[in-house]
């Protein structure tokens, strides 16, 4: 498979003090990446240098062969990410959010939002207003909006955080399907192997802003001892 995005020797310091040291990831295209680490590890950070919300101290990342340093806003255009839980209009409905967003964005499009609404399984639940809507429900919603242009590779920091048991299965099956049947590359986040671990492809571990290691689910498997 080949890598389309690759973090060199990334490194990040806030007020002198290293929270992320020379992370080298490699991800996969129609992969989709567990990067798990405990609180405070260094996810967000590493993902928010990913998405250009902050910049790196040092090292920097390759998209499809590509800095992002020097061409950021074409590259941009190619990934959707969800950094922080996504903030709705509460009376709005759930199109509603979708088209406000898009036409404020200047890229709204209603087949693309029913595409998307259809995908994250809330087509059903669309002339409701949001306020009615479960965490999960609207995480897929977040999902749905970053997906309305059509992203190659798609970021989640803890999309299963805070999730009943349902909307974890439903949240996999969302993953699962954009995945295997979209070929979308994901990687998401996650404090624990446990929530990530039937539909991850790849692991990558963090711990105290150092990547430990990057290895594929199946080797996991084959081990004996668990993991984390
Ligand atoms: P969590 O699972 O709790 O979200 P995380 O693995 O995503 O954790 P980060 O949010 O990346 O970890 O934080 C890594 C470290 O960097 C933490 O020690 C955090 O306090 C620190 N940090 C993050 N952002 C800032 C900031 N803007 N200024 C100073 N320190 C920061």
């Amino acid at each position: 498979m080949t890598t389309i995005l690759r973090t060199w020797e990334l490194t990040k310091e806030y007020q002198g003090k290293e929270v992320v040291s020379g992370v080298n990831m490699n991800i996969k295209q129609g992969e989709i990446y567990g990067f798990l680490g405990p609180n405070g590890a260094g996810k967000t950070t590493v993902m928010k240098m990913i998405t250009n919300l902050v910049k790196p101290t040092e090292g920097f990342i390759e998209f499809f062969g590509v800095s992002m340093t020097d061409h950021s806003y074409e590259l941009l255009k190619r990934m959707g990410c969800i950094i922080e839980n996504p903030v709705f209009y509460d009376k709005l409905t759930a199109r509603e959010n979708l088209q406000l967003h898009g036409e404020y964005m200047g890229y709204y499009n209603v087949k693309a939002m029913e595409e998307a609404l259809e995908l994250v399984k809330l087509k059903d639940v669309d002339k409701k207003p949001v306020k009615q809507f479960s965490l999960g429900m609207k995480q897929r919603l977040g999902i749905a909006r970053a997906l309305m242009t059509k992203p190659e590779l798609l970021i989640l920091d803890e999309p299963i955080n805070g999730l009943d048991p349902m909307g974890i299965k439903e949240m996999r099956e969302v993953f699962r399907m954009l995945s295997r049947e979209y070929g979308m590359t994901l990687l998401i986040s996650s404090h624990l192997l446990g929530e990530v671990e039937q539909v991850a492809d790849t692991i990558g571990v963090i711990f105290e802003g150092i990547l430990l290691e990057e290895v594929a689910m199946d080797r996991i498997r084959s081990r004996n001892t668990p993991y984390i």
